[in-house]
């Protein structure tokens, strides 16, 4: 059953992209049928990088913001209705990725869809600056709260029906009215003018009219093809401990992230899917925020510099953590998840590793997660992992630079399989399982297509 959804199982950045690109290279084996990936929530607040082999060796760089992944692989891409669809960056995506990989496939935008514009990257920014020392929330200021603030707000959300029809321009100029308290107030008064909405017109009415043909009811279209057997990836952005209702409030993002939310909204049966979380073998997490295994030591430094720690939409470095089971095993609860992806073994080998197993909740052991993360100590389990993968560079910072020195080694291990991995990722793979219950079903050990032991 190849219809999947997959989910980032920390605070985003677990290589969820690499594995829904494995998902659909897995696809093509099993069907000869048209796969879809359909991105479920967020919007360009998300940096999905995927390393990709062209025919002549080469590895291509591509991040996908906000268009879903399938980009890469020619798949039918689809948006759904609580995404935060910027147009802009959608369609400089699609023209990347239509010059790089010869991207043809069909493009499927749910008329329901809100847009993102440029006044809620300013409002974004605006209201980021008047938040101070600790209230800061670390925003990718992609607008993206404001956004959803207009989505339940009801009348100032454009959805995609509104932007592709005749009535365009006046919606545009209604709900700017409406806005223009907020506008004046963050001193963008000049906002309001005519020749603001002049400029957003200007730029939004050729992608408009190339994007007209992609409107659709995107929950019907998915259960016909769900009815013809076709393959349907769902992609999950940021990660289950950045959900608004289930993260870590306040520095969370303003969606519903977890694997059976899209479901709703996209009119599909929980039981025609797997679901999958990713978990990166370190925890991570950029902006602002609590995460209670955080590693201020060599480990933590060593690895946010040699895996190249850093988001992909601001550049921010990521701090660093021990692995967090306790986090992974509420995350899994959370999202019902069907088997894991553990990414990134290859970026922690020869470095001894702790493992968080329970809480330290005002003097009370637990192995489960508060609402206010903030109030626990990490305790970690006696047991110390430690693995030696191969000799070669330990900076892997930039995969282009030492994909060729790696790429034998890599191959070497996915051919095979779990039997040749080192004894002690072994042993971390089966403790891991004991303590989540969940099975690892693969285990990546590269940045690339291809770069995944199938357990
Ligand atoms: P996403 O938003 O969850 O898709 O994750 P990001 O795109 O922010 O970051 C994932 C990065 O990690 C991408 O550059 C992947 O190619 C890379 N990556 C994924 N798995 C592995 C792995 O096992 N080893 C290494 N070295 N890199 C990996």
């Amino acid at each position: 059953m190849p219809n999947t959804i997959v989910v980032g199982l920390q605070w985003g950045d677990e290589g969820k992209a690499k594995i829904l690109d494995e998902l659909v290279q897995e696809a093509k084996q099993i069907n000869n049928k048209r796969i879809w990936v359909v991105r479920f929530q967020g919007g360009p607040n998300a940096g999905h990088t995927m390393y990709i082999p062209m025919p002549d060796g080469k590895l291509i760089r591509f991040v996908a913001h906000a268009a879903p992944s399938g980009l890469t692989s020619n798949s039918e891409i689809g948006i759904g209705p609580n995404v935060a669809f910027d147009p802009e960056r959608f369609i400089k995506e699609v023209e990347e990725a239509r010059s790089v990989f010869g991207y043809s496939a069909g493009i499927h935008i749910s008329e329901r869809t809100g847009i993102l514009f440029d006044y809620h990257r300013k409002l974004d920014a605006w209201q980021e600056s008047l938040r101070t020392g600790d209230s800061k929330i670390g925003t990718t200021g992609s607008g993206i709260g404001p956004f959803y603030m207009d989505n339940a707000n009801r009348a100032t959300r454009i959805t995609f029906a509104e932007y592709v029809s005749d009535n365009f321009h006046d919606i545009l100029s209604k709900v700017l009215e409406q806005k223009s308290y907020e506008l004046v107030a963050a001193r963008i008064s000049s906002l309001v003018t005519g020749k603001y909405i002049d400029e957003l017109i200007a730029v939004h009415d050729p992608i408009r009219k190339e994007l007209r043909k992609c409107a659709c009811e995107l929950e019907y279209r998915l259960r016909e093809a769900l009815e013809k057997g076709e393959n349907i990836i769902l992609e999950g952005a940021q990660g289950s401990m950045l959900d608004i209702d289930m993260g870590t409030n306040p520095d969370q993002t303003s969606s519903h992230l977890l694997a059976t939310d899209p479901l709703g909204g996209l009119g599909l049966p929980r039981k025609a899917f797997r679901i999958y979380g990713v978990e990166k073998l370190y925890p991570t997490r950029v902006g602002e925020g609590v995460m209670p295994t955080l590693a201020e030591d060599d480990f933590g430094i060593e690895t946010q510099r040699n895996a190249g720690e850093a988001g992909a939409t601001t550049g921010r470095k990521r701090r660093v953590g021990y692995p967090d089971w306790v986090i992974v095993k509420y995350a899994a609860m959370i999202n019902d998840i069907d088997g894991i992806y553990l990414t990134r073994a290859d970026n922690v080998q020869d470095k001894n590793i702790k493992v968080c197993t329970a809480y330290d909740a005002n003097g009370k052991r637990t192995e489960k997660v508060p609402s206010k993360l903030e109030t626990v100590n990490p305790i970690y389990s006696n047991k110390i992992y430690r693995w030696h993968l191969w000799d070669g560079p330990s900076d892997l910072s930039k995969p282009e630079e030492v994909d060729k020195a790696l790429h034998d080694k890599r191959a070497a291990y996915v051919k095979g399989g779990c039997e040749s991995l080192p004894k002690d990722l072994k042993e971390y793979i089966v403790d891991h399982e004991r303590y989540i219950k969940n099975p690892i079903i693969g285990m990546s050990i590269g940045p690339a297509r291809g770069e995944i032991v199938k357990l």
